[in-house]
């Protein structure tokens, strides 16, 4: 296992197991209720963080820091099977979609921003602090769980994550303005079409596809390093620069 990999591993295992600390930071029930108040809670500073990291850094937080990341990866061994994700982004942008129009509407109906709390309901910093809220916790974890092993590969990712769609937005600006975007690089004329990176892409992209263009582009790409790792002929790597 290389070093990447391993700190990886790490960094998201760590998280998950920091979840019910931060669960609030990361929750958009927790954003709509302080925005009925017009409070900006402390996820929706994340959420504008992550719309910055990926401007900055693409999705390079689903890989190294969301503690959804490491189950998603071991989950993996019970349900394997690749995704459409054209098809699944369509629901996981009408949640989005959906979801933000209540986040704003909640501002709007509250006369504007009021004031910031980013400990709003999280009032000693920890979110899962007492009995009674380990059942949001255990919601949201059997959720998950429970649609990353009936849809396969990444599959809340895919269907139910309101926190990539920031990072998506960050990194359609970067496109946008031009700021040169982490990306895996391709050789393409060193590849010898042995599919092993779209065997291991967990996010279902159609790694060879792509690389015919130099560079696999999509938005969905988390920087992971898997494809670089599996392909036997050094054809990825993982940069950022322009297009080859
Ligand atoms: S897509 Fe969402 S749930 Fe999945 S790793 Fe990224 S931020 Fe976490
Ligand atoms: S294309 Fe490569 S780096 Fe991107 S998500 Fe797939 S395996 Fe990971
Ligand atoms: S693993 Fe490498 S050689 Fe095989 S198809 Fe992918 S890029 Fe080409």
């Amino acid at each position: 296992m290389n070093k990447k990999r391993k700190a990886r591993y790490i960094t998201t295992f760590i998280s998950f197991i920091l979840f019910p600390v931060i669960l609030n930071f990361l929750s958009p029930y927790v954003s709509v209720a302080a925005a009925m108040s017009g409070i900006v809670s402390g996820s929706v500073i994340v959420f504008i963080a992550l719309f910055v990291s990926g401007f900055f850094f693409g999705r390079g937080f689903c890989s190294y820091v969301c503690p959804w990341s490491a189950p998603s990866d071991l989950l993996r061994m019970v349900n394997d099977k690749r995704v459409d994700r054209k098809k699944l982004s369509i629901i996981r942008y009408s949640i989005y979609g959906v979801w933000l129009l209540v986040l704003v509407s909640g501002f709007i109906l509250a006369g504007g921003i009021k004031g910031v709390d980013p400990l709003y309901l999280t009032e000693t910093g920890i979110s899962v602090d007492e009995p009674g809220k380990y059942i949001t916790y255990y919601f949201v974890i059997v959720l998950l769980f429970i649609t990353t092993v009936w849809v396969g590969r990444r599959g809340a990712c895919q269907t139910l994550c309101w926190m990539s769609p920031f990072m998506v937005l960050g990194m359609l600006l970067g496109d946008k303005v031009k700021f040169l975007r982490w990306k895996v690089h391709a050789q393409k004329e060193q590849c010898i079409q042995c599919n092993q990176c779209n065997q291991v892409c967990p996010m279902s992209i159609d790694v060879v596809g792509e690389l015919q263009s130099g560079t696999i582009d999509s938005y969905d790409c988390i920087l992971c390093h898997q494809c670089v790792e599996a392909c036997p002929r050094s054809v990825l790597s993982i940069q950022r620069k322009k297009r080859i």
